[in-house]
């Protein structure tokens, strides 16, 4: 965008003038839709990135999970297999963990290790921690059917109704212990809430959320 003059307007994105680190970071978290190229997508990012002078780190989810014990060993050599294999251990280091965002959870244990081995002294990552955290809290598909069956399709929240019987289309699958307080992702842990009482809820639980230290 240019002045009545021609000249160039930069507009920043964020207050520039509130970052207060002497070395901000930016994390950026790609995320691959089947079959996209993404050692493309990560050099465009990164030639992007470069004219604004970050140091840049890339960690590739896959390499880590590659990195923990009993995932991904003899991959195969032919494409589509080595992908599926790669989705599977994926769903399968989730399902081990009960841990939706464990995948995120091993990127960000690269982030620490590489502020170390920059800076022994570096601090951990609690709050980039915790807004990773509230990426992904999704049940699976799978899971809502089971707790839709189980619940009978009974609202089990009944802030703002008495037993509603939600139709398939119209509920949501809340987590009775919330996911901000550890509650996991799982359909032991997992209620029928109508759309009214799921909007109460969350209202209670974002205003607990705001007032943490
Ligand atoms: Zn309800």
């Amino acid at each position: 965008m240019t002045d009545y003059y021609g000249q160039a307007i930069v507009i920043p994105m964020f207050p520039v003038n509130l970052i207060r680190h002497r070395d901000p970071e930016l994390f950026f978290a790609v995320v691959e839709p089947v079959g996209v190229d993404m050692d493309s997508a990560c050099t465009g990012l990164e030639r992007v990135l470069s004219r604004f002078q970050y140091a840049l780190y890339t960690t590739r989810v896959i390499e880590e999970l590659k990195g923990v014990e009993g995932y991904l060993k003899n991959e195969s050599e032919f494409y589509d297999e080595r992908l599926e294999n790669r989705m599977n251990e994926g769903d399968r280091f989730r399902r081990d963990t009960g841990r939706d965002e464990a995948l995120v959870l091993l990127a960000l244990d690269n982030v620490k290790r590489v502020r170390k081995s920059k800076d022994p002294e570096s601090p951990t990552v609690p709050r980039q921690a915790y807004l990773f955290r509230s990426l992904k809290r999704l049940f699976s598909h799978e899971q809502r059917l089971a707790i839709f069956r189980r619940d009978q399709g009974i609202c089990q929240v009944k802030f703002k109704c008495q037993d509603r019987k939600c139709e398939w289309d119209a509920w949501e699958a809340d987590h009775a212990k919330p996911w901000s307080k550890g509650g996991k992702t799982i359909v032991a842990n997992g209620q029928v809430a109508c759309i009214l009482c799921n909007s109460a809820k969350k209202d209670r639980e974002s205003n607990s959320v705001a007032g943490r230290p």
